[in-house]
């Protein structure tokens, strides 16, 4: 969704080989380290479900801003992820939350 919404936003940034801007990939770079560390791995819920708030404001408001700009245009470029994780999303309950582990921490 990131490469969407920089593709869109950020035309200067030379995206010939599918490459993200610095800050678009940055942000990238901070989501994957969040799924990484996120308890419930396999079994991650959609976002909007997650009761755990894996991202610090700052970077919440942009990864908010690229889910609005690029949920829409998911439909076109990827249908079926599309229909899963909107599936998904109404099909599963909401899991417990896992219990809190001092490894989970994140400063
Ligand atoms: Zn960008």
């Amino acid at each position: 969704m990131i490469e969407i919404f920089c593709r869109d936003n950020h035309p200067d940034a030379g995206h010939d080989s599918g490459a993200l801007c610095d800050e678009c990939q940055q942000l990238l770079d901070y989501a994957m380290r969040r799924i990484d560390r996120c308890p419930y791995q396999e079994g991650k819920p959609t976002c909007a479900k997650c009761l755990i708030h894996c991202y610090k404001s700052e970077q919440q408001g942009r990864t908010r801003s690229v889910m609005r700009h690029s949920g829409p245009r998911m439909v076109r470029y990827h249908p079926i992820l599309t229909l899963r994780h909107y599936l998904d999303g109404k099909a599963r309950p909401r899991p417990p939350k896992p219990k809190k582990k001092k490894t989970n921490k994140i400063k």
